[in-house]
C-alpha cells in the first residue's frame, strides 16, 4: 500500500503491538505531541505513583522513609534496579539521583585524574552546552586551563561526528572522554561499543551522556565496558519536568571514592551512625550526594513499570519505524519546500528524533504549534520531531505532515517572526 495514504497509517496502527500504551497517557484531543525528546508526556501510571507517594507522606510522616509500598530511603537504588535493563547494566550499577548536570559533575569529579601528561578531557563541539560548562569547571577546579585541557572534536558538516575523528583525537594526553550517546540536534547515535573499545586500548576512561537515548534505544553499557554514564528521566522516560536523573557506574569501578561525597552515598547500614568519617556504599549508590528528591522520583516508578512491560527492544523497533515513516512522508509530501533532513538515515546511526533543517525553522515551529503540532526548535535552523513509541501513532505522524504541508503551501509561517522564544 502507498505510504502517503492515510489508510496506510491506520493499517499500521492496527498492527502495532504497543498501541495499548497510548491509552495510558494524557493526550490532548487534536494535538500531536512530537516533543517527547524534550519533555515526555505524563502517563496515568506516573501520576498514580506520585499520588501514592503523597498519600504515604500523609499516612506515615517521617516513617515513610522505611515503611509503605516504596520506602523512600531505598528509592534511588530501587529506581536504579528498575532502569538497569534499559541500559544493559546490572541492578547495582545504576542509581537515580540528582540531576543530569549534577551527576556529570559527580562522575567527572570521581573519574578525572589528570596526571603527568594525561591531563585533558575529550568532548565534541556539538555537545550540549551544560555538559561543556560542567567539564570546563571541573578542569578549572583542578587548577588547569579549560581552553587548553578541554578538546572538542570537530564536526565535518556541523551536524554529525565521525567516529574516526574522535578516535584520532584519543591521544596520550587524554585522561577522560565524555560524549553523548545521541547528539541532541542532529539525532546521530554514536557507536558506543567501538568508541569504548578504542578508548580502553589507549587506557582512557570513557563516559556517555544518555539523555537523548535512554528510553528510546537499548544499550549494553556493561557488555561494552562503558566506564560511566548519566541521563535525565524527563525526556523519553516521561518522569516529569525536572524529575530525578540517573547514573551508571561500571562495577569494576566500585569502591572508587566519590569526588563529591555526601551522606546519602554512605553504606546504608552506617549512614545513621552519624560519624564524620564517610563509609562509602559498595555499589553505584556511593555516587549520590544528599537526600533524594522524592516527589520528583516518584513518577519514574510508574513510568518504568510501563517500560518493563513494553520492552526496550520493541520500543526501539517502533521508534525506528515511526521515524523512517516520518522521513518517507517528508520526502514524498514536502519536497520543494526547502527542508533538509539532517539526521542520519541508517538505523545504526539514528537516534529517536528527526532533525529537519529549514531557514525559516523558528517560525515554522510557531505555525506548527498554532496548528496543533508540538515540535521543538533548536538554533539556528532545526525543527526536531520525535514520534515516541509509547504514545505516538502512525496516524498522528501522517496528520502532522499534512498540517506541515498546508502551512508551507499557504505560507502560514510568514505571520510570525523568525526568532525563537526564551525557551525554544
Ligand atoms: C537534556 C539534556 C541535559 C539536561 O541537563 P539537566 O541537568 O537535566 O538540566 C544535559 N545534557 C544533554 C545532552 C541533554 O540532552
Amino acid at each position: 500500500m502507498l505510504t502517503h495514504l492515510r489508510k496506510y497509517a491506520i493499517e499500521k496502527d492496527s498492527q502495532d503491538p504497543l498501541q495499548s500504551f497510548r491509552n495510558e497517557f494524557y493526550i490532548k484531543e487534536g494535538e500531536i505531541y512530537l516533543d517527547g525528546n524534550s519533555l515526555g508526556l505524563i502517563s496515568k501510571r506516573a501520576e498514580l505513583s506520585l499520588e501514592k507517594t503523597i498519600q504515604a507522606w500523609k499516612e506515615h510522616g517521617i516513617d515513610g522513609w522505611m515503611t509503605g509500598e516504596q520506602p523512600w530511603f531505598y528509592i534511588s537504588e530501587k529506581l536504579g534496579e528498575m532502569s538497569a535493563p534499559l541500559v544493559g547494566a546490572e541492578p547495582a550499577e545504576v542509581l537515580a539521583a540528582g540531576s543530569t548536570t549534577m551527576n556529570l559533575h559527580q562522575l567527572v569529579a570521581t573519574f578525572y585524574s589528570p596526571q603527568g601528561n594525561r591531563t585533558k578531557i575529550l568532548a565534541d563541539e556539538l555537545n550540549f552546552p551544560s555538559d561543556i560548562y560542567a567539564l570546563k569547571s571541573q578542569i578549572s577546579l583542578r587548577g588547569l586551563n579549560p581552553e587548553e585541557h578541554l578538546i572538542r572534536v570537530k564536526s565535518r558538516d556541523g551536524r554529525l561526528l565521525e567516529e574516526e575523528d574522535i578516535i584520532e583525537a584519543m591521544t596520550e594526553e587524554v585522561a577522560l572522554i565524555v560524549l553523548p550517546t545521541v547528539l541532541y540536534r542532529s539525532g546521530q547515535l554514536l557507536d558506543i561499543k567501538r568508541l569504548t573499545e578504542e578508548a580502553h586500548k589507549r587506557n582512557i576512561l570513557i563516559g556517555f551522556d544518555g539523555c537523548h537515548s535512554v528510553g528510546a534505544i537499548p544499550h549494553k553499557f556493561s557488555e561494552w565496558g562503558v566506564d560511566f554514564a548519566f541521563w535525565c528521566n524527563y525526556k523519553y522516560l516521561n518522569a516529569g519536568p525536572g524529575s530525578i536523573a540517573s547514573l551508571y557506574v561500571n562495577k569494576r569501578h566500585f569502591g572508587r571514592i566519590p569526588g563529591l561525597a555526601g551522606w546519602f552515598g554512605s553504606d546504608k547500614t552506617k549512614q545513621f551512625d552519624m560519624e564524620h568519617t564517610f563509609s562509602s556504599a559498595a555499589e553505584a549508590g556511593a555516587y549520590q550526594i544528599g537526600t533524594p528528591h522524592i516527589m520528583s522520583a516518584a513518577p519514574l516508578i510508574g513510568s518504568l513499570e510501563m517500560f518493563a512491560e513494553a520492552g526496550i527492544d520493541r520500543i526501539r523497533e517502533k521508534s525506528l519505524d515511526l521515524t523512517h515513516y516520518l522521513m518517507d512522508l517528508i520526502i514524498e509530501e514536502l519536497s520543494g519546500f526547502g527542508f533538509e533532513i539532517a539526521n542520519p538515515i541508517d538505523p545504526v546511526r539514528l537516534g529517536g528524533h528527526v532533525s529537519l533543517e529549514h531557514p525559516e525553522a523558528a517560525r515554522i515551529c510557531k505555525a506548527l504549534k498554532e496548528n496543533g503540532v508540538v515540535p521543538d526548535f533548536r538554533q539556528p535552523n532545526v525543527i526536531r520531531l520525535a514520534p515516541v513509541a509509547l504514545y505516538t501513532s502512525y496516524s498522528e505522524v501522517w496528520e502532522a505532515v499534512q498540517r506541515l504541508k498546508k502551512i508551507m503551501e499557504n505560507k502560514d509561517y510568514e505571520k510570525y517572526e523568525n526568532k525563537r522564544e526564551i525557551i525554544a
